[in-house]
């Protein structure tokens, strides 16, 4: 592994939510390896604390908050203690997202709910819980991941698409808000990428969304951290308020 003072993240702290699994512990163990100090943000203590574990005895820096996303109170005492720790706030990842499918006909009350308030509440709730510290120090970068279905819709995903086309409202009007502060405030929209999230569709749906997509293939947690490593660089710094989409050509 590179020399952590080598890394482009170097000095850096980012604040990953949704980092015990897939694409959220992807982009975790990434800006670790190069060189930030990454605070993991999970509901799954255990899976959390190993993938902690891995980055600390591979030569990372990292620390484990369990906090659930849905909380203001939980996301405000995740940024105060990073704070107080590290004094500062580079980076903000909001990653964490759930589904909870089902045709309109029959979706409950409360999944359009639990998804509404993880999805898109949380994303409020840490930008909410992390922006006065950004501002203070007139710097900062924030990714918010949506989704290809918040951009073009997917039956049986109201509540989920809802919640992701919700996200890229949110992303533009804080980027205008807080774009003369040194703030870039953007989306990674994913298409189909492989994880726990997919695994669990039936056969037939991963065929379909298949044939929908111009490359063939389903994508990789790596393909979406690539391009949320690129919007926290140096090189991104006059991209704000927009939404990149790694879908292999699904939605263009
Ligand atoms: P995943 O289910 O593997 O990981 C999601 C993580 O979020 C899990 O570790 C989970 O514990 C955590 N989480 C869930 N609720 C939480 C809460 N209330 N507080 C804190 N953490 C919570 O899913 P993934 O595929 O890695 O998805 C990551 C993000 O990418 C999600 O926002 C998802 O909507 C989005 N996305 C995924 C795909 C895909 O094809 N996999 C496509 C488009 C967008």
């Amino acid at each position: 592994m590179a020399l952590k003072s080598e890394g482009r993240f170097y000095g850096r702290v980012s604040i990953v939510t949704g980092a015990s699994q897939g694409i959220g512990e992807v982009i975790a163990r990434q800006l670790a390896r190069e060189g930030s100090a990454v605070m993991l943000v999970d509901v799954q203590e255990e899976k959390l604390n190993s993938v902690r574990k891995e980055i600390v005895d591979s030569g990372g820096q990292a620390q484990s908050f369990v906090a659930d996303v849905s909380l203001l109170a939980e996301a405000q005492r995740v940024c105060d203690e990073v704070v107080a720790q590290f004094g500062r706030i580079d980076h903000l990842i909001n990653n964490a997202g759930i589904t909870r499918d089902s045709l309109l006909l029959r979706l409950k009350e409360e999944d359009w709910d639990a998804v509404l308030a993880v999805n898109l509440k949380g994303v409020f709730n840490f930008c909410k819980a992390a922006i006065r510290t950004m501002i203070n120090q007139r710097s900062g970068r924030i990714v918010n991941i949506s989704s290809v279905v918040g951009l073009m819709g997917n039956a049986g995903q109201t509540n989920y698409a809802a919640s992701k086309a919700g996200v890229i409202g949110f992303t533009k009007a804080l980027a205008r808000e807080v774009a003369n502060r040194g703030i870039t405030v953007n989306c990674v929209a994913p298409g189909y990428i492989m994880t726990a999230m997919t695994e669990r569709l039936p056969e037939e749906v991963k065929k379909a969304f298949l044939e929908l997509i111009p490359m063939k293939r389903f994508g990789s947690p790596e393909d979406v951290a690539a391009a949320v490593l690129f919007l926290l660089s140096d090189e991104a710094s006059y991209i704000t308020g927009q939404v990149i989409n790694v879908n292999g050509g699904m939605y263009m």
